[in-house]
């Protein structure tokens, strides 16, 4: 369909783009992931590969370079997969800076940690809502002290 009688069909039902929740999902497109995330006072670059990346037998859907400070993630995965593996690679950078907190079984603690996580947003949407709302709440307050918000 010729995107012009696509962008009439959407306005005879009234549908904004930029809306997904609203859109029948047909139109709805997979969501891309933020391309930088700030933390610590550092910035990361979130790059999505439209290549797999096969270095080994190992199948490795992300990684993350702390030096250069770029999370990578495989492409064409279903967006679930794809979030679970950014917040993967976002547990990485939290035991990065861990010290002596750091597990031995890093690998094993992350990925039961983003799947677990994951789990939680999916199996409670107003939980990512109610976080959403604090957010947005706790960057608009001027007397917000940041380092007691942890
Ligand atoms: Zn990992």
């Amino acid at each position: 369909m010729p995107i012009k009688q696509v962008l009439t069909a959407l306005d005879e039902q009234e549908i904004k783009l930029g809306t997904p929740s609203a859109a029948p999902d047909f139109f709805a497109l997979p969501p891309f992931p933020p391309r930088k995330l700030q933390h610590g006072g550092l910035t990361f670059h979130v790059e999505v590969l439209e290549q797999p990346r096969s270095s080994n037998d190992e199948k490795c859907y992300g990684t993350c370079d702390f030096n250069k400070r770029i999370i990578e993630l495989e492409g064409n995965r279903p967006s679930d997969a794809e979030a679970t593996t950014l917040l993967h690679e976002l547990l990485h950078v939290l035991f990065s800076k861990a010290g002596d907190c750091k597990p031995q079984d890093e690998e094993q603690v992350v990925r039961m940690m983003a799947a677990g996580i994951m789990d939680w947003f999916l199996q409670n949407p107003s939980l990512i809502n109610y976080l959403s709302a604090v957010v947005r709440y706790c960057s608009n307050e001027p007397t917000t002290n940041k380092e007691n918000h942890q």
